[in-house]
């Protein structure tokens, strides 16, 4: 059965994108986990809804807005996509990468674990990813190292995620040492996209032009040393241009999928980012856009619960707002004015 429902128009995606929690054990400064209402792991169950649906996908990626490691189901999920042939992968703060998890995650070939990083020293680390400790997160990774050698083993790849702020981009010229050290194949920096609190404006590249050149000198220069040592080393423009509203993200090619089992483009148009309000409960969480409080806009083209994803990919209203971010599809300009509420305040769209 499972076969047949793989056959029938899984989607050929380069990636499915899982938020397996959205409980967090950090509380880094610019990340809106703390802010929702609600905090809480997929169930197994419903994770298992997916897998006849993973047919032509290349990667499940398990994360969302949360510390996938808390998700004590997190290893039976890495499971199930491996017994289907994928390859299995998510983003972590590297505090819970103790012998026992980092021995499962080897022994599953987990294919990768990417950590996120804002230093790479403990006071900038730990000033900015708060409920982090830097020394633990590298005496993990080291812990790491040393079982893929014992085991000789090339599982799991190791990454990192760098958040670029003004005030951390100068500990950025180490990472590349730090990855050697460690054994890492990449680093992928990123901008603040998403903020959600006015004080964290100064921090955001983006809108500081005038910084723009030495920005974007100092990157060039890390690329340079990442490429003599045969790193992967990505990074977006530190200040992005005004550009047609494409989206700048594969969603075309890619979805997410919510704790709760709903189905959207990105992570900004989940259905997760709610926070509490008094009158009504819970109401969208809200985002600085060119300087002004936007809320956000959830979008769910559909739920796993009750809906294939197949089925969910392929409904016409997806397909239509996939059509509107493709900078291939031949749609009138009139199409590109109907840009969805939730792209219309996201910086992504501009990069
Ligand atoms: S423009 Fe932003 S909100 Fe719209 S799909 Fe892309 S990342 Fe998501």
């Amino acid at each position: 059965m499972t076969k047949i429902l793989d056959r029938l128009g899984s989607p050929e995606l380069d990636w499915i994108q899982v938020e397996v929690t959205s409980r967090c054990n950090a509380a880094c400064s610019y990340c809106p986990q703390p802010l929702l209402y609600k905090k809480e792991h997929m169930p197994l169950e419903l994770f298992k809804n997916l897998i006849p649906f993973l047919g032509y996908t290349n990667l499940v990626y398990l994360q969302g807005w949360g510390e996938p490691l808390l998700n004590p189901d997190l290893f039976a999920m890495i499971r199930l996509c491996k017994e289907k042939g994928k390859r299995v992968g998510f983003t972590t703060n590297g505090m819970l990468l103790n012998k026992k998890t980092v021995l499962k995650l080897v022994d599953l070939e987990t294919d990768i674990i990417s950590v996120s990083l804002a230093g790479i020293t403990p006071e900038t680390h730990n000033r900015i990813r708060k409920g982090t400790d830097f020394t633990k997160v590298i005496e993990n990774l080291e812990l790491l190292q040393r079982i893929k050698l014992q085991k000789r083993t090339p599982f799991p790849d190791l990454h990192f995620a760098y958040l670029m702020l003004v005030s951390n981009l100068h500990e950025l010229k180490g990472a590349v040492e730090m990855c050697k050290r460690l054994g890492a194949k990449q680093i992928v920096c990123s901008n603040l996209t998403f903020i959600i609190d006015e004080a964290l404006c100064p921090e955001a590249f983006f809108v500081r032009e005038e910084e723009r050149k030495r920005f974007t000198s100092v990157l060039d220069e890390i690329a340079e040393e990442a490429r003599r040592e045969n790193l992967l080393f990505a990074f977006p423009n530190p200040v992005p241009q005004k550009q047609p509203a494409n989206c700048s993200e594969n969603i075309c090619s890619s979805c997410v999928v919510s704790v709760t089992g709903e189905v959207s483009p990105c992570v900004f148009t989940s259905p997760t980012l709610l926070q509490a309000d008094s009158l009504t409960r819970c109401k969208p969480l809200s985002h600085i856009y060119q300087n002004i409080f936007v809320p956000c806009y959830p979008l769910s083209f559909g739920n796993i619960t009750n809906e294939s994803l197949t089925g969910i990919w392929n409904k016409k209203k997806y397909q239509r707002f996939r059509k509107i971010h493709d900078p291939d599809a031949t749609i009138p300009d009139t199409g590109r004015m109907s840009l969805p509420q939730s792209c219309a305040s996201c910086y992504k769209k501009e990069a």
